[in-house]
Parts: C-alpha cells; structure tokens; sequence
C-alpha cells in the first residue's frame, strides 16, 4: 500500500485512487487544497498495484527529445486567446477533427480549476490559456480509458506528472495505446487552490462585485508581460500584481519534479519561448506569443506533422531555448512549511490588504521564526 514518508513524494495524479481495484484510495485535500491519497485500511488488501501505477516511486516513464520548434499559429484570433503561440489549439483541433476527444484544464463553478472533456472546438477552448493553480483531475483518467476502449482519437493535456500518472494507470506494464496522444507543458509548478478560491474571495469582497472572467496572464500589456486580470459583473476589469503564483504557494513535490528537465512522460511537451529575444527570430517577437514545441516521441513527430499547415514554425536547437524548468525544478523556499502550517483565509485576507504583500510576508515568516526558536 502507498505509505507517503512526505509530501515531496506526492504530485496528486490520482493514479493510485483511479487504479486501486477494491476502491480503497480517496483522494484527500491537505490545507491548501492540494489532493494526497488517503486509505481506507477496511476496504486496502495491500495487493502492491497503487505504488506500482506511482510515477513518483520510479515509474518515471520519460522520453528523450527528438525535435525542437518554435511555433506560433496562423490565427491572431486563437493567438491572442492562447498563452503562448497557441500551439495547443493546433493540436488539439487535429484530434477534434478526427472526431476524437480532448482533455484539458479549464474553470468549474467559482473558478476553480478542472480537468474536462471536449468533443467540439467550442468546449476545448475553455482549455485555452494557463491557470497557474492545481487542477483538480476527479475521475478523469476512468474517462480518458472508456473513450481510448471506445476507439476514439485522445489527447490528454496537463501538466508532466499528470501526463505520468495517466501513463502509469493506463499502461502499466501493458502495451501504448496508437489512439492516444499526450501532451504536456514546461512546467515552473502548481500553485495551491485555496489560496487562489481565497484570493478570488477577498477580490469579489474588496470591490464589492461579482466576478465573471479571469486571465492568470493577460495578454493585453503583452505576451512577456505577468499581470492577472478580473472581470466583474458591472463590467469593470482589475489588473493586479501576479499573487497567486509565489513559489511558497506551490505543491512541494514541484520542488521535487521528475520532469524540470528535458525527459517529458509527453508525445509533446509545450511552453513559452522565453529567450526568443535572444535568437535568430528576435524580428519576429512582436509581444503576441510564441510557443517552444518539443517532439518526444515519433507519435509527437506524426502529430506535429499535422499542424505545419496551420502553424508558422521554424527548427530550434535546444540550446536556444533552455529555460529553468527545463533544466531543474523550482526551488520551494522552507517558508512553505510555516506557511502550510498556519495557512487561514483569514490572515491570507489580512496579508492580501497590506500593499507590499511578498515583502510582508517573508517579514512575517521571519518573526514567526524568530518566536519559535
Ligand atoms: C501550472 C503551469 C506552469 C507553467 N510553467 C511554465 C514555465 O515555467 N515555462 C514555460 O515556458 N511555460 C510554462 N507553462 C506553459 C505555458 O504557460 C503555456 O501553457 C504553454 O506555452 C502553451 O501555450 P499555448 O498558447 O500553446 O496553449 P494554451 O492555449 O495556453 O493552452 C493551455 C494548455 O495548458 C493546459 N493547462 C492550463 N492550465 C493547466 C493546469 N492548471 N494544469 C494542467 N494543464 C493546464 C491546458 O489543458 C492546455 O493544454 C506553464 C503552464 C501551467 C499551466
């Protein structure tokens, strides 16, 4: 049975709890909303198959990179909704044209973050854009292997350890499945859901009104630019610092990724081409988005050979585009225990009303410290 020594061990892919055959794994919300197996000790034979189907216990399954891109779509209007360049739009409209099926993370009620199901182009763009929280993958993975039974094309989009487990409860030890084609992104890591449903909370109390849109990076000041934007329901639009995404806020075993680095469990793995400045396409950064496509596998090759007509793209050498995560994974300051410990809406409230929150914030951590020494 899986036995969590600490919570850098666990990414909260689900594999476990979608794999388990006697239902004995829930899956569990710590205090800052991040999802840990919990195990129902009645119901558990201790038959093994939960640590084996773990991608954090050595079933890494990573591929090495074939071919690199820089790409950007045809389409201003698909840019300028996408993140980056919009090569997931590319991709998945491929599948959808083959009647196929496409998962991705979008909103459920509040905001919160989901992973959903889309078998049109107007339900696949709600997976449009980055939401730099976790998502919360539900019984994603049972939907994903009724629609790969049913003969349907899939693609699985998500972050790389989502993309591991989904692998892990799919194939483990079995044979790939031709119909499905996985996707991942450059990941700096996920931040926690309830500090961002308590973010949105304090937004929708401090400015009296109701949100209806959110934009984790909203292109209108630029594609290099970080800043958030809300909607609210008398059509006025903030657009604050970029909060949410403080490397305290993320799940630990980001600091402990398998993936920050050029072996992806993906067919492609995408992200932004930070550094494009620095290249040969420098001309063409025109602030609107490009995104770096890495091919991981020959069913990424094939899949990205079906895209070139929709897509502007050139070859890249890695080296061109190396960014952090591609290189290692983001260092989770120790302030995240402390802050996990003591975590309440109420004095994430009482921080977010202080103007110079990160500033405050590490003060805080520090005097907390010192008190407890
Ligand atoms: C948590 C997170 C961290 C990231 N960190 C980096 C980074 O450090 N460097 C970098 O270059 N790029 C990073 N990206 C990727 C980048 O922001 C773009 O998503 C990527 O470049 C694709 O852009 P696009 O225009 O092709 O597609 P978009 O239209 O922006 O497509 C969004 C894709 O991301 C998926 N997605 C969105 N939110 C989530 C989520 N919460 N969990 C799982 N999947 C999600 C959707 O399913 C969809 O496939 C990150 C993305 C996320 C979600």
């Amino acid at each position: 049975m899986i036995r969590l020594a600490n919570k850098e061990l666990c990414s909260g892919c689900t594999a476990c709890a979608s794999k388990c055959p006697h239902r004995a794994i829930s899956m569990r919300r710590d205090r800052l909303g991040f999802a840990y197996p919990e195990i129902d000790m009645a119901a558990c034979t201790d038959c093994g198959i939960c640590e084996a189907v773990c991608p954090f216990q050595g079933h890494a399954h990573r591929n090495s990179v074939i071919e690199v891109y820089a790409v950007r779509h045809k389409d201003m209007k698909q840019l300028a909704a996408s993140q980056s360049g919009a090569a997931f739009v590319a991709l998945s409209d491929v599948i959808l044209a083959r009647g196929g099926v496409v998962y991705g993370a979008g909103y459920g009620e509040g905001f919160k973050v989901v992973h959903g199901r889309a078998v049109s182009p107007s339900e696949r763009d709600a997976f449009r854009g980055s939401k730099y929280v976790q998502s919360e993958l539900g019984t994603v993975f049972a939907q994903v292997k009724a629609d790969l039974l049913d003969g349907k094309h899939v693609l699985f989009s998500g972050t790389p350890c989502q993309v591991a487990g989904l692998k892990s409860y799919l194939h483990s030890g079995g044979k790939l499945y031709e119909n499905l084609y996985l996707v991942d992104l450059v990941c700096h890591g996920v931040a926690s859901p309830y500090v961002w449903r308590d973010y949105l909370w304090y937004l929708e109390r401090a400015y009296k009104h109701d949100i209806v849109a959110v934009n984790f990076r909203d292109k209108i000041f630029g594609w290099h630019s970080h800043k958030e934007s809300f909607k609210f329901d008398d059509g006025s639009i903030i657009y604050p610092r970029f909060i949410v995404y403080k490397d305290c806020f993320l799940r630990p075993a980001c600091g402990n990724c398998p993936y920050a680095n050029l072996n992806h469990p993906s067919d492609v793995t995408i992200g932004d081409f930070w550094g494009i400045e620095q290249t040969d396409l420098r001309a063409e950064d025109d602030n609107k988005g490009h995104s770096i496509l890495l091919c991981n596998t020959p069913q990424g090759v094939k899949l990205f050979d079906s895209i070139k007509e929709q897509v502007h793209f050139h070859p890249l050498a890695m080296s061109t585009c190396l960014q952090p995560n591609l290189c290692e994974p983001t260092r989770i300051p120790r302030s995240h225990l402390l802050f996990e410990k003591l975590y309440r809406r109420s004095w994430f409230v009482a921080f977010l009303k202080v103007r110079n929150f990160p500033s405050c914030l590490k003060r805080f951590v520090k005097h907390v410290k010192q008190r407890l020494l």
